[in-house]
C-alpha cells in the first residue's frame, strides 16, 4: 500500500479536524442564539470528529452545556470537561447505567413514566438527588411523554421530589424542523407542558426545544438552551441555507492520496470500508489540484477518479471539507444529510486535529 515516496504519509484517507473553524462556528452560533445558551451536542463521537478533542476545545471556548445522548459519551464528556459543566444525556437506559450517570452528575432526559421511577429508585438507593429533564412528546413520537399522560407523570415526579430523591430541573422536546407549521404546533404543546409543570409547583429552570435549524431561524424556539450539533461542526442542513448565510464553515476535511494513475484515471486510497458511501459513485465529484473531477467508482478500499490526466501518485484529493465539496453537498447527491456522511467515516480513519 506504499506510494513509494520517501517522506510520503501512509497511503490512506485522513480526517483532519480544524479546531479553529470549530471555535468560530461556536462563536457564530452563540452570537445568533444569545441570550439562550448553547448545549453542544456530542453524540456519535462528536459527529465523527472525535469527542475528546471536540469537548476539550469547547471547554476552552467556554461552552458549559453538553448533550451526550448515551451515558458512555456523557462519562467521557465529564472526564474531559471537569465538574463545572452540565451534561445532559437522553437515552433511556437500565438501572446500572443510571447509577453510572448519577455518579458523574449527569442530568437525565426522561421520556416515560417507568424510566422516571427507575431513576428515582436508583437515586434513593445511592443517596443524592437525581436531576431530570422531562420530555413532552410534541408530535415526533420518538420517546416522550404524551400530552394526555403529562399530568399523571407530573404527579409522579412531584411525589419523587417530595421524597427528596429527584429534582425536575428542565422540560424539553425534539421537533422535526421540517415544516414551520408543524413546529409551531409542537411549540404550542411544549408551552402548555411547561405551564402545566409550573402550575403543578415545579421550578423549570431549563427549557429546551430547538436543534441547529430552528435555533438559527426561529428566535421563539430558543427558550433557555438550544441543543446544537450540526452547525457547530460546520454542517449545513440539506436543502437549507448555505454555510456563508449561516456564518459557519466545515470543521472536518476528508482527504485521500492518489495511489495509481492509469491513463486519464487516478485511483485514490479511500473506499466504502472507510465510510465513503458507494452510492456516490457516478454522482459526486472530488476536488483535485486541477479542480473537481468525477468520482466514477467506489470500491471497498479504493476509488476511481475520472478525467485527471495530470494526476501523480501521492497527490491529495479532497473528498469533502475545506477546499472541496461540503459533507452536505455529497449527502444531497444521495438523498441523505451531511451528518450521515460524517458519522460514517470509519473509526480506523486517522483523525488529525489542526
Ligand atoms: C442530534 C440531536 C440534536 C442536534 O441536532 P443538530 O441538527 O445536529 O443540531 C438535538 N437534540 C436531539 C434530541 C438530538 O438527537
Amino acid at each position: 500500500m506504499s506510494s513509494g515516496g520517501a517522506s510520503a504519509p501512509p497511503a490512506g484517507p485522513r480526517l483532519s479536524v480544524d479546531l479553529d473553524a470549530f471555535a468560530e462556528n461556536i462563536a457564530a452560533v452563540r452570537a445568533r442564539v444569545s441570550p439562550a445558551e448553547l448545549m453542544l451536542v456530542v453524540k456519535d463521537d462528536a459527529y465523527g470528529h472525535g469527542i475528546q478533542t471536540i469537548v476539550a476545545r469547547a471547554v476552552a471556548e467556554g461552552v458549559r452545556w453538553f448533550g451526550a445522548f448515551d451515558v458512555s459519551a456523557a462519562v467521557i464528556t465529564r472526564a474531559i470537561s471537569g465538574p463545572e459543566s452540565r451534561i445532559f444525556s437522553w437515552l433511556t437506559v437500565g438501572r446500572r447505567e443510571i447509577a453510572v450517570a448519577l455518579d458523574d452528575d449527569i442530568e437525565l432526559g426522561v421520556g416515560d413514566a417507568g424510566f422516571l421511577d427507575d431513576v428515582a429508585a436508583v437515586a434513593a438507593a445511592r443517596g443524592g438527588v437525581a436531576r431530570v429533564h422531562l420530555k413532552i412528546d410534541t408530535g415526533l413520537h420518538r420517546n416522550g411523554i404524551r400530552p394526555e399522560d403529562w399530568p399523571a407523570v407530573l404527579e409522579q415526579a412531584m411525589a419523587h421530589e417530595r421524597s427528596g430523591v429527584l429534582r425536575v430541573v428542565g422540560v424539553w422536546s425534539h421537533i422535526a424542523e421540517a415544516s414551520d407549521e408543524e413546529d409551531d404546533t409542537s411549540r404550542a404543546q411544549f408551552d402548555a407542558a411547561v405551564a402545566a409543570a409550573e402550575a403543578a409547583g415545579f421550578t423549570i429552570g431549563v427549557r429546551h426545544l430547538a436543534a441547529s435549524a430552528a435555533s438559527f431561524a426561529r428566535p421563539e424556539f430558543r427558550y433557555d438552551v438550544v441543543r446544537v450539533g450540526a452547525f457547530c461542526y460546520g454542517i449545513r442542513s440539506a436543502g437549507g441555507p448555505s454555510e456563508e448565510q449561516l456564518g459557519i464553515r466545515p470543521v472536518a476535511r476528508l482527504t485521500a492520496p492518489v495511489i495509481r494513475v492509469d491513463g486519464d484515471d487516478a485511483t485514490i486510497a479511500v473506499g466504502a470500508l472507510d465510510g465513503l458511501p458507494s452510492l456516490l459513485a457516478g454522482r459526486a465529484r472530488v476536488t483535485t489540484s486541477e479542480g473537481a473531477r468525477a468520482l466514477a467508482e467506489v470500491g471497498p478500499t479504493e476509488s476511481r477518479v475520472q478525467g485527471w490526466p495530470g494526476a501523480a501518485a501521492g497527490d491529495e484529493v479532497v473528498v469533502f471539507g475545506a477546499g472541496g465539496s461540503s459533507a452536505t453537498d455529497l449527502a444531497e447527491k444521495i438523498g441523505t444529510v451531511g451528518e450521515e456522511i460524517l458519522v460514517r467515516v470509519s473509526p480506523t480513519v486517522p483523525r488529525e486535529a489542526v
